[in-house]
């Protein structure tokens, strides 16, 4: 497959209000395949200039176009049929991300059936996001209004580019509002093929808006737009404290962020050791550890630590390494150069301060960005390796005695966004997982979620829910009226 899929890239260039166009600046850039490094386009470079311009066309299309306007139940029939052209092009999409991202072929199909999913699930809230009937005094009544919040600013990562982008999009959309999405750097191909699937489906021209660009240039000038209403950012902890910053410095406008994670993984001395070591190879190992729940974390009941270090290892060691492409490989390559700079300089660092290397450690061949899946034994809470996070394939593994030893550790960091409990006792799993200070808890289990279920972070892992009702609740203004009540019978 790999270079063939060159073909695929049918859009480059920036979409602002229904037309494929250069950027102001004339400028693009590269966008590479992770596996063997190669340049696969050339991408129009959006930056603060087109960003205004594609605002703008969000504000005319949000101020004076249909979409705020349409009957919710035909907004939700468009979003409807924007997931059918989706699933059509299910394929197309899933080659092209793979070949952007290096995600494993059939990882990127279900994604993206997840994301398709996702919009449907959205799509059918549209008709049914009412507001309240509230008794106030006996001269007065008052009912609230649910509104579209207006022109929404979208910042999304490289790890599930078309995930990402579609789950803001749907979101956004199925309340009335209209969006600009700044997809990533590294990724931008797939935002480029779904914005000209929206066409397909019937959303009209300025409703959706995609910049390709830097974060410093086109990013920054999405979070401080004085005319963007609403930032929605999935990224680094690091990028979104900056975003928040200038959110609050412009016009004060309300953020959503989903960040960083460092998610413990408890396995209690009762477990099912056989599920706990498979699900947890593939809780860090998925997609090279560029998961923002990556269960990063071990630990292991002090009596079952050495077993479960033993069969995990095994596993870690025998992982198929390869093209993405590939049937049969479990992992891919990492996103670029700098990624595998930064895991490999994290593997120093273990080593360094005194964690055993068990297994892997090290890059493999010198073209596409491959790392083998690394695991660290005897790792303290107190290391780089166990504190920060690396989104890569290196797990540490850790020992606990008692249950608080574990919840101490687990809540140890400053992120909050995932945790695992494996055990089969009710009050064990119930102790843990109210304790966990974090915005989803698996029991005996990891990975999936889906459309319904909220989604977010405690502490430094964000601020706000997607998915379920409680993330469209971000999208949508409240408002209060209240009116005279005269000679109720009630
Ligand atoms: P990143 O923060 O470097 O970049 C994310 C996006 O922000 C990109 O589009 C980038 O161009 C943009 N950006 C960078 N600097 C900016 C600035 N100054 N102003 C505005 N925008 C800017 O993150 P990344 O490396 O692309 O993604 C990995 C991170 O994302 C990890 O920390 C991961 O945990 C996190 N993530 C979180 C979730 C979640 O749901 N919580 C999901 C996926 C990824």
């Amino acid at each position: 497959m790999g270079s063939d899929a060159k073909d695929l890239v049918k859009h480059t260039k920036l979409f602002i209000d229904g037309r494929f166009v250069d950027a102001v600046s004339g400028k693009t850039f590269p966008t590479f395949n992770p596996s063997n490094s190669e340049c696969i386009a050339q991408v129009a470079e959006g930056d603060a200039a087109d960003v205004d311009l594609a605002v703008r066309a969000a504000r005319e299309a949000f101020d004076h176009g249909p979409w705020p306007r349409l009957a919710a139940a035909e907004r939700g029939r468009i979003l409807y049929k924007f997931a059918d052209v989706i699933e059509e092009h299910l394929d197309e999409l899933a080659t092209l991300e793979t070949l952007n991202n290096g995600m494993l072929i059939d990882l990127s199909k279900g994604i993206i059936a997840g994301s398709v999913a996702s919009l449907r699930y959205n799509a059918g809230w549209a008709d049914k996001l009412n507001g309240k009937t509230l008794r106030t005094d006996s001269t007065r009544m008052c009912y609230t209004l649910l509104e579209p919040i207006g022109v929404v600013g979208a910042i999304v990562p490289w790890n599930f580019p078309a995930h990402m982008f579609l789950n803001k999009v749907g979101s956004a959309l199925t309340c009335g509002n209209t969006i600009v999405v700044k997809v990533a750097e590294q990724t931008p191909l797939t935002g480029l093929l779904l914005a000209s699937l929206s066409q397909e489906a019937g959303i009209p021209a300025g409703v959706l808006n995609v910049i390709p660009g830097y974060g410093p240039t086109a990013g920054a000038a999405i979070s401080k737009h004085m005319s963007v209403d609403k930032v929605t950012f999935t990224g680094s902890t690091e990028v979104g404290r900056m975003i928040m910053e200038s959110a609050a410095r412009s016009n004060l406008k309300p953020v959503t962020l989903e960040l960083g994670g460092k998610s413990p993984f408890i396995i209690c001395e009762d477990a099912d050791l056989d599920s706990a070591v498979a699900v947890s190879q593939n809780a860090i190992f998925m997609h090279q550890g560029q998961v923002c729940v990556a269960a990063s974390r071990v630990f292991v009941h002090e009596s079952i630590h050495d077993e479960f270090i033993k069969r995990s290892v095994k596993l870690a060691s025998e992982r198929v390494i390869g093209d993405p492409f590939q049937s049969g490989v479990q992992n891919g390559p990492q996103i670029n150069q700098e990624q595998l700079d930064k895991v490999l300089s994290y593997i120093e660092s273990g080593k360094k301060e005194g964690a055993s290397l068990l297994v892997g450690g090290k890059r493999i061949g010198d073209k596409g960005f491959y790392i083998q899946p690394t695991i660290f034994g005897d790792v303290k809470q107190s290391m780089k390796i166990a504190n920060e996070e690396i989104f890569g394939p290196v797990l540490s593994v850790l020992k606990f005695k008692t249950l608080d030893e574990a919840v101490e550790l687990a809540n140890s960091t400053h992120y909050g966004l995932a945790a695992a409990v494996f055990s089969k006792n009710i009050d064990t799993v119930n102790l843990l997982t109210r304790s966990i200070k974090s915005g989803v808890v698996y029991v005996n289990s990891y990975l999936r979620a889906g459309p319904t279920v909220p989604f977010g972070g405690y502490k430094m892992s964000g601020i706000g829910r997607e998915n379920g009702y409680e993330g469209l609740l971000p999208y949508l203004q409240h408002k209060s009226i209240l009116m005279p009540l005269e000679n109720s019978p009630w």
